[in-house]
């Protein structure tokens, strides 16, 4: 704070347009005798500055409530018509400018703030962004419900009860030798031959300078510093880990049993004979077990249909019975939570 240089700010005499009068030398110009309008304070350039050295800084200037004129925050009367100054509201301060006179983004940016002018510049790209988007999402929208009233459209059909099917399915596992790779950390106890090479497995933002802008701040008593308004730059840097190749003995899906029949054949699990059982290579375990029980039917158009159902409702609809139930127009495939009797 204390290091940053303080400058005179300008204004131009409002009554015989003299220019570049200095903010805290020239409270009235030098020409015309005219009051300085702290609303006219400007920026200079920067080939314009004039320094301010040893500058006592009280405060915001405070503008006399009777003529206008900005007077220093120590003063008690108006050093232009003597009135009064207590309550006396401040000058207002311009906005903090860069070096090439654009407007300076906010020194410490409340987050709030932040938000807010991303929104705004969202907005400004614009109507014509939002436009389009509505279109596409409208042209979207017919073409994805066209399709998804296509495959949605169903219609009621009849159905005759044309046969009954049912499988099911055992899955064994072997425990068997298989190859397999992981990062070093994740590794298994039990893996043999080894072998690992460095690999880049993510990256890292690492701290690399700075850019740096410089700010010009109002101070709202004819003067101005220069501050240093810096952002941290980064770089993505690889990590690297070791990437292990191995061998490792585990279970693995092998085959499956299967056992399928009709309404005849009473449904039971297919008879699963093991190898030799125990984690020993080469033998094997029961593993997930999957059961369907299938009605078909024939449609009142004659096409062959199917659906698959619980076993307790499946026995139960004799071949030849006749029901009603909706029908996917071009899935083919039956509701068969909604069949009802015709
Ligand atoms: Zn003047
Ligand atoms: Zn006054």
């Amino acid at each position: 704070m204390a290091n940053e240089p303080v400058y005179e700010m300008m204004w131009d005499c409002p009554r015989c347009d003299t220019k570049h009068l200095l903010g805290v030398t020239h409270r009235y110009c030098p020409a015309c005798g005219a009051p300085q309008d702290p609303t006219k304070r400007y920026f200079p350039k920067d080939e314009d500055k004039v320094a301010l050295v040893d500058h006592p800084y009280w405060g915001i200037d405070k503008k006399c409530a009777n003529c206008e004129t900005p007077n220093s925050v120590a003063a008690h009367f108006c050093v232009s018509c003597s009135s009064p100054l207590d309550g006396a509201a401040s000058v207002a301060l311009k906005d903090a400018e860069l070096a090439d006179g654009s407007k300076a983004p906010p020194l410490a940016p409340a987050p709030d703030a932040a938000k807010k002018s991303s929104k705004k510049a969202a907005k400004k790209g614009g109507m014509t962004g939002i436009l389009v988007g509505a279109m596409v999402l409208l042209v979207g929208l017919v073409v994805c419900g066209g399709v998804g009233a296509m495959l949605f459209w169903k219609r009621e059909a009849g159905l005759t009860v044309a046969g009954h099917a049912w499988t099911r399915e055992v899955t064994i596992e072997q425990y068997a030798t298989v190859k397999d790779d992981a990062w070093k950390a994740d590794v298994p106890a039990n893996a043999r031959s080894v072998s690992c090479v460095q690999k880049e497995r993510s990256t890292t933002k690492v701290a690399d300078g700075e850019d740096c802008q410089t700010v010009k701040v109002d101070q709202g008593d004819g003067s101005f510093t220069e501050k240093q308004k810096c952002t941290t730059k980064y770089r993505e840097e690889p990590v690297y880990d070791d990437r292990c190749s191995y061998l490792v003995d585990r279970w693995t899906k092998g085959r499956s049993a299967r056992a399928a029949g009709g309404l005849a054949e009473a449904p039971a699990w297919p008879v699963v004979t093991l190898t030799c059982a125990g984690s020993v290579l080469g033998c094997e375990r029961e593993s997930d077990r999957s059961e369907t029980y299938t009605l078909s039917f024939t449609g009142d158009d004659g096409a062959a249909l199917s659906c698959d159902v619980a076993q307790a409702k499946w026995s139960t609809l004799p071949v030849g019975s006749k029901w009603k139930a909706p029908v996917g127009v071009l899935s083919g495939a039956v509701d068969c939570d909604a069949l009802t009797p015709l």
